[in-house]
């Protein structure tokens, strides 16, 4: 099995580097490598498997839709694909006043909201420095890591960029010109970075100022991950329950590993796209929708919302305790911490040595999403290695 890397180099494109191990099952919060080894699983698929591994809700879900009705095309409506858009209406507090369309992914998610935006009749976007929006070209145009933008320009433009949680700056840059501003709650891939808790109301009051649209970014905080279906809704995010924004993108966490991504347009957004406008093959298909629902079930049977809460606060206490912490950030299971040197390259792996499984979006930076059902026995297990895994790459012994 050693040899299915060395075939991995060979047959996949090296877009991701080299993979960290070869994973063969996962069950709960624990992975297992192939050689039998077990690891706690604090990335979560990045913020994706909200469930853990192999949840009995969601395979008996998805088990049982396919084999009732796997895919149609939207010549064609499922039952499913109908309540699960009922439903996030509802989460969201906009029922019977907004739509859905569903896509495959994050990207997709937000693609289909950039066109939507171009329907306003405006071109000009703002989006956040530090912000992360997909990788397809529209969505790659909202991106603000220079990296990954240059070798694809031109993308498409009139988009303008100002530092995240700055009020003044959003205030100056949109203009009645301003189709949308696209924002996220949390800066998830730039390391779990938070805005003051004003932001996103004033980021509405500045949208609704100019008639243009309010797009949140929820791919990555969304459905349960910082312990409110939505982090726009949670007080530790947004001080007053920021008002309702014109569209809400999401995608990694709702059906807990499988793909899929969601627009949901609100009010007069909600009827921007048109027939022929956009669309999708596998969008909306009844087996996503139903692990979907699975999902959304599940962490309201479960009472995930209230844990994610509680271990989130624990988790950050205890790792703020270390000096070689000089800040602990995020909400309920999505954290980001700052190293005081850039070593979270070897705190990583020093943990995944150690069978955690950490990330580390910059060189100060770690980030934890950890499955939403992640119990707090488990999280301890990781607290009480952190400082021998800060010991171990800082290069000092404990
Ligand atoms: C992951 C992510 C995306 C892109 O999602 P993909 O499914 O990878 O295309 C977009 N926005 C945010 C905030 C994300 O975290």
């Amino acid at each position: 099995m050693e040899d299915l890397k060395a075939r991995y180099g060979q047959a996949l494109m090296n877009t991701f580097g080299p993979p960290k191990l070869v994973l063969t099952r996962g069950q709960g919060a624990h992975v297992w490598d192939h050689t039998g080894r077990q690891y706690l699983d604090l990335l979560g698929g990045i913020a994706v498997n909200s469930l853990g591994h192999a949840h009995p809700a969601l395979v008996e879900a998805v088990t049982t839709q396919l084999q009732t009705l796997g895919h149609v095309s939207n010549f064609f409506a499922t039952e499913p694909q109908v309540r699960l858009a009922e439903r996030l209406l509802d989460l969201l507090g906009a029922a019977g006043n907004g739509k859905v369309f569903f896509a495959n992914s994050g990207t997709e998610a937000n693609e289909a909201a950039f066109k939507l935006t171009r329907r306003t009749g405006r071109t000009h976007v703002v989006a956040t420095e530090g912000a992360f929006h997909g990788r397809t070209m529209g969505a790659l145009a909202l991106t603000s890591k220079a990296a990954y933008r240059e070798p694809f320009e031109p993308l498409p433009g009139n988009v303008t960029f100002v530092p995240y949680g700055d009020a003044a700056a959003l205030a100056e840059a949109v203009t009645d010109q301003t189709a949308a501003v696209i924002v996220e709650p949390l800066q998830g891939e730039a390391g779990v970075v938070a805005p003051p808790l004003l932001y996103l109301q004033q980021a509405r009051e500045i949208t609704s100022g100019h008639g243009a649209l309010l797009w949140l970014d929820e791919i990555q905080t969304g459905i349960g991950r910082t312990g409110a279906w939505f982090a726009h809704q949670n007080p530790a995010v947004a001080a007053s329950q920021a008002a309702l924004a014109d569209i809400v993108t999401l995608a990694k966490g709702l059906a807990g590993g499988f793909p899929i991504g969601a627009l949901i347009a609100t009010g007069e957004a909600a009827d921007l796209l048109g027939p022929g406008n956009h669309g999708t093959t596998f969008g909306g298909n009844p087996v996503a929708a139903t692990a979907a629902l699975a999902v959304l079930d599940t962490i309201e049977k479960e009472g995930l919302l209230e844990h994610v809460t509680a271990l989130g606060h624990h988790v950050r206490s205890e790792l703020d305790k270390d000096d070689r912490v000089t800040e602990v950030r995020g909400a309920g299971l999505l954290i980001g911490l700052d190293l005081s040197e850039p070593v979270s390259a070897e705190v990583t792996s020093a943990a995944l040595e150690a069978g955690f499984i950490i990330n580390n979006p910059t060189p100060e930076r770690i980030r934890l999403a950890p499955p939403l059902v992640l119990t707090e026995e488990q999280a301890d297990s990781f607290l009480v290695a952190w400082p021998g895994l800060l010991d171990t790459a800082y290069g000092t012994s404990p």
